[in-house]
């Protein structure tokens, strides 16, 4: 059963020994990490389903992660001491493939190391979930109804499932939001981070789905196609979203939401 779903940004300066003083610029991001972890923690999960934008893609398929175990670090950012190690989810790992593959175009990978992407939000959110086993999931390319569609796969499976199962959507929101910015700088990049913040408090999946293609590619995001995976596996549950930050202090958009069941 479905527990727990968020939307989480992923900058490695989240990490306290590679942001170091940075942390005092996003601490609005920081804090709301740490709200979220309250939130998940008290929803109990035994399974996390991380989608990051930043795994193995493969452009004309999804990919699942079915290595028998997982370990994190963030050895490319400077960061040797950080450290995590995960555990799969080999049942619900392989219900899913099932599903999805007579449907979708799917790959199978068996990647000991977890992306950036996923071992971000993993750092923050299990902290105190040290038994939690999880499910790492990497988006395609194919377009947005097909990632609707993938989302609404996996849920299937999460319902019938047991077991308490949290989902995240890994993703940053535009990367052109100041001069110096990562992307090159666009006034397309506070436009497309604002117009999507309305549009998902208005819980208006459709229209965010038809978002201008022009101000989404201006905008050079890598969430949107983690968040619209996560609003397949959302269909049909009745739910609240709340913001709980949004900042963009290194020109890149950092969004924490949680979607309350209601
Ligand atoms: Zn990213």
């Amino acid at each position: 059963m479905l527990v727990f779903s968020a939307i989480c940004p992923h900058p490695p300066i989240l990490i306290p020994a590679i942001g170091k003083d940075n942390l005092e610029k996003i601490k609005d991001t920081v804090n709301a990490m740490k709200k979220l972890e309250t939130d998940l923690y008290a929803s109990k999960p035994e399974i996390i389903i991380i989608i990051s934008p930043h795994g193995e893609i493969i452009p004309d398929a999804f990919c699942l992660n079915l290595n028998t175990k997982y370990t994190a670090g963030f050895e490319e950012f400077g960061d040797f001491q950080t450290k995590m190690e995960f555990k799969s989810t080999p049942l619900l790992a392989l219900n899913i493939k099932e599903r999805v593959e007579s449907h979708l175009p799917l790959v199978l990978s068996s990647s000991d190391n977890l992306d950036h992407g996923a071992a971000v939000p993993l750092f923050y959110l299990t902290k105190h979930l040290k038994n939690i086993e999880i499910l790492p999931i990497c988006y395609s390319l194919l377009d947005y109804d097909k990632h609707f569609e993938f989302g609404q796969l996996i849920k299937k499976e999460i319902a019938k499932s047991e077991k308490r199962i949290a989902v995240i959507a890994s993703g940053d929101m535009s990367h052109a939001l100041t001069e110096g910015a990562p992307a090159r700088y666009s006034p397309k990049g506070a436009e497309f981070d604002k117009k999507f913040i309305q549009l998902l408090q208005r819980k208006d999946v459709r229209g965010i789905m038809k978002m201008d293609s022009k101000l989404i590619d201006k905008a050079a995001e890598c969430g949107m196609r983690s968040f619209i995976t996560l609003f397949g596996i959302l269909d049909e549950y009745k739910y609240e979203p709340e913001i709980y930050s949004y900042e963009g202090p290194f020109g890149v958009g950092y969004l924490v939401a949680n979607f309350r069941f209601v």
